[in-house]
């Protein structure tokens, strides 16, 4: 078992897949990335990058003797552009997979209701429980931790305030803040840490003025902090089409977070769609200026930590 943390992005795109000859390196899909820590794979996020993580999962289970898929989602809320691949996700329509998902309760909808209505007929023709797989859903919400142990299916939802919670490093231990940064119910961020090392996942939130104390507090001394940074800074005040409000950060807010937090490494992420290869190459040039361990993320991307 590597003792390293793996992190591949197979989507990096907000709001809509923009395919093309414009995004050929970043990449068109929109968001999903894959971490692997231990024994267990952890998603975040179904938009149509986890179709090809779909189809890579079951090329690595054929070549392990057709092992079966088992694998933890966690949607950081219940948006188009991070649930609009898991219909076309191939794992889940083999009976020998078991998928934990997770994800906030939407108003007063459970996880499995939304996700359900997402993919409800006659939007497509496949309902959520007609899917072969072996599905666990369940809400997580801020006083939740969720704790993965020795094995793929060892995935518990603890209450913070009522379980005893092991601190053992080899558990993967995943918490989560929920900013309400993000139209209309706000989005779950969510902190994965394992023996020592901490990614944190922050798409989808808006920057305040001097950052977010609670995010920067949640993310502290994070090795890796993915964050939301959609628009440059001139166009989200364009006084034509001002972006406040929409939900998104510029890349000087993840900056600002990163700084504040104290991350080691900063992946810019959520691009806009309207930006090709070249303004998203440049807004990163621009930001390692600011805060030179940073990326932009793109579609094949690996980190190792
Ligand atoms: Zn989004
Ligand atoms: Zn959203």
């Amino acid at each position: 078992m590597p003792d390293e943390m793996i992190i591949r992005f197979w989507g990096v795109r907000g709001s809509y897949p923009v395919p093309g000859p414009r995004t050929m390196r970043i990449g068109g899909n929109t968001a999903c990335v894959e971490v692997q820590a231990g024994v267990h794979t952890i998603i975040l996020d179904a938009g149509t990058g986890i179709i090809n993580l779909g189809i890579d999962l079951m090329r690595r289970s054929r070549a392990d003797g057709n092992r079966p898929v088992e694998a933890t989602i966690f949607f950081s809320h219940m948006h188009n552009d991070h649930t609009m691949g898991f219909p076309f996700f191939d794992p889940a329509y083999l009976g020998g997979s078991t998928l934990h998902i997770l994800g906030p309760k939407v108003f007063e909808s459970d996880l499995e209701e939304t996700l359900a209505h997402s993919m409800l007929p006659p939007s497509f023709p496949v309902g959520l429980d007609e899917l072969p797989s072996r599905k666990i859903l369940r809400n997580v919400n801020e006083t939740d931790v969720v704790l993965m142990g020795a094995t793929p299916a060892d995935v518990e939802v603890l209450n913070l305030y009522h379980d005893q919670i092991d601190p053992s490093p080899d558990l993967v231990r995943v918490r989560t803040y929920h900013s309400y940064a993000h139209p209309k119910n706000g989005v779950n961020v969510y902190n994965i840490s394992w023996r020592g090392k901490t990614v944190v996942y922050a798409t989808d939130t808006e920057g305040y003025i001097e950052t977010d104390r609670r995010l920067v507090k949640f993310a502290s001394h994070a090795d890796v902090l993915i964050h939301d940074a959609q628009y440059r800074t001139d166009d989200y005040i364009n006084p034509a089409k001002p972006k406040q409000g929409w939900g998104h950060s510029t890349s000087d807010m993840a900056i600002a977070v990163a700084k504040a937090c104290d991350a080691k490494q900063l992946v810019l992420f959520h691009h806009e769609p309207l930006y090709d290869d070249e303004t998203i190459a440049a807004m990163e040039a621009a930001a390692q200026k600011n805060f030179p361990n940073t990326l932009s993320a793109y579609e094949g991307l690996e980190l190792r930590i």
